[in-house]
């Protein structure tokens, strides 16, 4: 049976609650059928359907012709709801259309919302530009992200931009994304995961046999657009033809001076499994990282967000959070969604006591330091045992680690210098009390001592 590629240009992609576009959709609830029907039945009437839109209860599916319509509605149509239930776990009802009756709604759809006749971008409101808060750690990025949405095909193409996970990759591409359309409607943008493409790229290859026409399709999507953003593409890694067809569609996209850009959580030269001929293009173009935020941005992300929230939220309380959540921003955000959520529930005002417990699950308490942790370390690195230190030797090599671990036991721990003295094979007060100090003077006189001290101390902390 044919399908109806000419409808995929103007295809919806809207991003449900549960953060799925029509085909992702789709392709789970089909997933989960094909097992319920024979083969025969679900490769004439339910392989062939295609999805072409989503809205909040309903699926649209495009059908061949009114036999199948008429078949599928009679016979198949309240399986297809339960597993379109099953795998959204929303009341999605699959309305099946005829090619012209297709037409015609996605002519309304589009008329409705300006997102749905630009090939399928539909922009999260949160991630814009104005929403994304620059620090030291992303000015780089969104300078050149800024300056690519202005000029896309032509400033920097391809733009990677890469960094660890919560760091902003995402709102980035969303925001590039949302201001090309704003500054040109008409725009073609097309936003993907690795994953995405992968997978329907294999859902191609697999009808490729009796139906070229998904092959067909599958490269008209991907080679008819103006902007091609694909995210995490550290997920390609080890995927051959995923690879390789990505490679087809980039030397396409960038002979036509169509914008690419990807997303990845390392450098593309550190990201194993991947082809070299895609690693050296990535570089082609520009590559940005994006770091975890300093203290002040991370300030500024939580006063911001408080802000969006329009709630006032003490200084002390976003200091805490900011202390603590260090690496990951998507966390930062939880952590206050967290607390917002923790006053409301319990009708009390947000304050560093209530914090400090509704975040004690994610927030670990500080791990104690004991001597023991102490001892392996100062061990490892001056290549001397725990015994000796424990023991009486008066030579160098064992007594500049020893006092070493004293101070350390002494900065780090709250034993008092008697109890560091049993640590330590049952050395008196005044001898911890002397190694003490004979580091503290050995810092000030050298350079070099002092900063391993001070490594050791910012290692274990
Ligand atoms: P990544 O794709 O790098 O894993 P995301 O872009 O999904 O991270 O970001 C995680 C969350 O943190 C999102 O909700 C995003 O809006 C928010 N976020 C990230 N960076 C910033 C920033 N600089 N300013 C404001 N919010 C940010
Ligand atoms: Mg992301």
């Amino acid at each position: 049976m044919e399908g109806n590629g000419e409808f995929e240009k103007v295809g919806v992609n809207r991003i449900k609650g549960s953060g799925k576009n029509f085909y992702a959709v789709w392709n789970e609830a089909t997933a989960l059928l094909k097992p319920e029907f024979t083969d025969i039945t679900y490769q004439t009437w339910i392989s062939t359907l295609e999805p072409v839109a989503i809205t909040d209860d309903t699926i649209y599916l495009v059908t061949a012709n009114e036999l199948q319509k008429s078949t599928v509605n009679r016979l198949h149509i309240s399986q297809i709801n339960a597993g379109l239930k099953a795998v959204t776990g929303q009341e999605i009802k699959a309305v099946l259309l005829l090619p012209n009756e297709a037409r015609e709604l996605l002519g309304e759809l589009s008329e409705q919302d300006p997102a749905l006749s630009t090939g399928g971008f539909v922009h999260n409101p949160k991630c814009t530009f104005e929403t994304f808060v620059i620090g030291e750690s992303n000015r780089f990025a969104y300078a050149v992200a800024e300056t690519v949405a202005n000029s896309p095909g032509s400033a920097y193409n391809p733009l990677l931009i890469y960094g660890g996970v919560g760091l902003g990759k995402t709102h980035l591409m969303h925001a590039i994304g949302h201001k090309v359309l704003t500054n040109n409607p008409g725009a073609n943008v097309l936003y993907t995961t690795s994953e995405n493409f992968t997978h329907e790229l294999i859902t191609a290859l697999q009808a490729k046999e009796n139906n070229v026409h998904y092959r067909t399709k599958f490269r008209k999507k991907y080679r008819n657009v103006d902007v091609l953003m694909i995210d995490d593409v550290q997920f390609m890694a080890n995927k051959e033809s995923t690879q390789q067809e990505f490679f087809y569609t980039f030397e396409d996209l960038k002979a036509a001076n169509k914008q690419i850009i990807i997303t990845s959580d390392k450098h593309p030269r550190e990201i194993p499994g991947l082809e070299e001929r895609l690693s050296t293009r990535f570089e082609w173009g520009i590559i940005a990282d994006v770091q975890p935020p300093d203290m002040e941005t991370r300030m500024a992300i939580l006063r911001r967000k408080a802000e969006l929230e329009g709630r006032s939220i003490p200084d002390d309380v976003l200091f805490y959070i900011a202390e603590k959540v260090v690496s990951n921003i998507r966390e930062l955000e939880s952590s206050l969604n967290r607390i917002i959520a923790y006053s409301n529930i319990n009708k009390q005002d947000i304050n560093l006591a209530m914090t400090e417990r509704a975040l004690k699950d994610i927030i670990p308490a500080k791990k104690t330091i004991v001597p023991a942790d102490i001892k392996k370390v100062v061990c490892e690195y001056y290549g001397v045992k725990p015994e000796d230190l424990e023991s009486k030797r008066r030579d160098t090599p064992v007594v500049i680690p020893r006092q070493v671990a004293m101070y350390l036991c002494r900065e780090l721990t709250v034993l008092s210098l008697a109890e560091i003295g049993v640590q330590f094979g049952g050395k008196h007060h005044t001898t911890v009390l002397h190694a003490c100090e004979k580091v503290e003077e050995d810092m000030r006189s050298s350079k070099e001592f002092k900063l391993t001290v001070e490594d050791f101390l910012k290692r274990m902390r």
